[in-house]
């Protein structure tokens, strides 16, 4: 599953983990939408035509796809390190 971009960064301004803070938004039934799940950067799926394709895993949070394209950005993030 990929992990919430809007989470990550709201985890990173408040200075707590990112695992706490999905925990408590569980608890609290706090639930992103597919659009803040994929991030600024999120591509539009062509599946469903909304602006979700996750911006590093290429992985629609809406309907699941998942682009062969959109997922080359993490791998070559990975092989940059
Ligand atoms: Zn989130
Ligand atoms: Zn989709």
């Amino acid at each position: 599953m990929a992990s919430c971009e809007k989470c990550w960064a709201d985890a990173r301004r408040m200075g707590v983990s990112y695992s706490d803070l999905i925990r408590d938004r569980e608890t609290a039934r706090i639930i992103c939408t597919p659009e803040q799940q994929a991030g600024e950067e999120a591509k539009t799926c062509a599946m469903c035509g909304r602006k979700t394709m996750h911006q590093y895993c290429g992985v629609c949070m809406a309907c699941g796809w998942k682009s062969e394209i959109g997922g080359h950005a993490a791998l070559s993030e990975l092989e940059g390190e």
